[in-house]
């Protein structure tokens, strides 16, 4: 089967791009999204923390997130359910801590301001002696969202194929791949890598050039409280050692905020690495843990410089790279969407994304 543009991954990176170039196109036919997993966004998609931070990430990463928050937040398009709404985020720690994650433009709270916001922390005075928030970042339904783009993509034509692993590519004459994709081969004149924690592997498909691409686990849970924190209680992060946690319905969502390396996997939490967590919450707030509801490990896949890379492969040609997005894959979904669209439709990316940010994203060139 011959098809103009594959999109290999169905996560939110792979998904987000094939509703933008659909939309843009006029039409989806001719693109085609393969994901090897029976469901979409099986992986990280489906096990982050939900929250667009627009201090949180460096230069280029903060420009795309201030780009990502308008289009979730007031969508130019009927959207089933809300898709963004806001949840102020806070840091809280030693002054010293403190200091090092602040940047202009957050606010800083007092002491009474940050008992107000947060009275699970009033009996810790000394260990939260200082506080900032962000006012501007804001909470995603990420289930809506994949599943907003998905309906998008499919109503304007896109073939969305699921439970088909890509496992071979050859160059089939005229610039285009042919793919071996869950046993079936298909030809495309122009293909997406946004495969996630295996975007480098997927490369090497290719024969492009590894962008040194690192998954990193990271463990979170819902658990269930004996009081709630109410829905308009920030996201919270412990400054000093980096766990956090934020409101989740009448309970919490909690995550060690490690970054442990990890091959590309299904990754699954360690029962300790929770048991420690509760305690750790436990100890240093008020909250009272009645329950687990869910508990879960991703991988958070980051570039050697934390920033995602979306720009043609310096080796294979037609091979476009969108990976990496690291801790941010939600938060700059919409600007790294528009960005690759901009490559695959005009050829490069317009200029209302700085020129300092389109040339971060690029691959890195091959060094030998
Ligand atoms: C605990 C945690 C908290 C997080 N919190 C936030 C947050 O608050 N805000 C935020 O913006 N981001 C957050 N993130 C990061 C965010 O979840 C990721 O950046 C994002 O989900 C990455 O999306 P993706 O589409 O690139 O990857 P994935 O969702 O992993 O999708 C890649 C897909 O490619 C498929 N694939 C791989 N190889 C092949 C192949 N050969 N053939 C076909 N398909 C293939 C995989 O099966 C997978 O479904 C968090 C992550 C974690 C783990």
């Amino acid at each position: 089967m011959m098809v103009d543009t594959v999109i290999i991954g169905g996560g939110i990176a792979g998904l987000s791009l094939a509703s933008e170039l659909a939309d843009r196109r006029g039409s989806g036919a001719g693109i085609m999204l393969v994901e090897a997993e029976a469901d979409l966004a099986h992986h990280t998609s489906s096990r982050s923390a939900q929250q667009l931070i627009p201090s949180y990430g460096p230069e280029p990463v903060l420009e795309l997130t201030r780009l990502t928050i308008p289009d979730l937040v007031e969508p130019t398009h009927a959207v089933p359910a809300p898709l963004a709404w806001p949840s102020p985020f806070v840091v809280t720690g030693s002054l010293a801590d403190v200091a090092a994650e602040t940047v202009p433009g957050l606010r800083t709270l007092s002491s009474a301001e940050l008992v107000e916001y947060c009275p699970e922390l009033a009996d810790n005075p000394e260990r939260y002696r200082a506080a900032i928030i962000d006012d501007s970042a804001v909470r995603t339904n990420a289930t809506a969202l994949v599943e907003w783009h998905r309906q998008r993509a499919e109503r304007a034509g896109v073939r969305i194929i699921t439970g088909a692993t890509v496992t071979a590519a050859r160059p089939a004459g005229d610039g285009a791949w042919a793919l071996t994709a869950g046993g079936d081969d298909l030809t495309a004149r122009t293909v997406v890598n946004a495969a996630g924690a295996w975007a480098d592997h997927v490369a090497g498909l290719f024969g492009a050039v590894p962008q040194s691409l690192q998954p990193l686990r990271r463990t979170a849970a819902l658990v269930s409280l004996s009081q709630p924190l109410g829905p308009t209680h920030p996201m919270v992060e412990d400054a000093t050692s980096g766990w956090y946690y934020r409101p989740d319905a009448d309970g919490a969502m909690i995550s060690w905020g490690e970054a442990e390396p990890s091959p590309a996997c299904d990754a699954q939490p360690r029962p300790s690495a929770i048991d420690e967590l509760i305690e750790t919450v436990q100890r240093e707030t008020t909250m009272r843990i009645t329950g687990v509801r869910k508990a879960w490990t991703g991988l958070r896949t980051e570039t050697p410089s934390d920033v995602p890379v979306c720009g043609w492969d310096p080796r294979a040609g037609n091979l476009l790279w969108l990976a990496g997005q690291g801790g941010y894959g939600f938060q700059t979904s919409s600007a790294l969407a528009r960005a690759a669209t901009d490559l695959l439709v005009d050829g490069r990316i317009g200029n209302w994304l700085s020129a300092e940010s389109a040339a971060a994203l690029q691959p890195r060139p091959a060094t030998s």
